[in-house]
């Protein structure tokens, strides 16, 4: 359990990252991250930066995750994403490990129902 969730200067937050279903998405990232240099989960883009056109980072409903502050490197990167998608369930894609999502992790709030 990481105690600290801080924001990257340049992340926009919007009303719809504090409701629950999007918010849920912080929460486990800090119950499940296995361990970082400076006790900190780090968001690096919410509604800004550069994504695809119909990315849910601009409907609100995305986050991307630090790695590189891991303790334990890529292997960790990956086991953090597999524990966050059993926790999340089949509502929310995880995505890490392609050549786009090679130095973060992609964390979107997609229902399916
Ligand atoms: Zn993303």
């Amino acid at each position: 359990m990481i105690e600290n969730l801080f924001l990257k200067n340049e992340v926009k937050i919007n009303g719809r990252h504090f409701d629950p279903e999007i918010c849920r998405i912080l929460h486990i990232a800090k119950e499940t991250c296995p361990g970082t240099t400076d006790n900190a989960v780090w968001v690096t883009s919410a509604n800004d930066g550069k994504h695809s056109r119909l990315s849910k980072h601009y409907s609100n409903e995305a986050f991307d995750l630090r790695i590189r502050n891991l303790t334990e490197g890529a292997d960790a990167a990956a086991r953090w994403a597999t524990a966050m998608k059993q926790k999340l369930g089949e509502d929310y894609d995880v995505v890490y490990g392609d050549s786009a999502h090679l130095d973060h992790i992609h964390v979107e709030y997609d229902p399916k129902g």
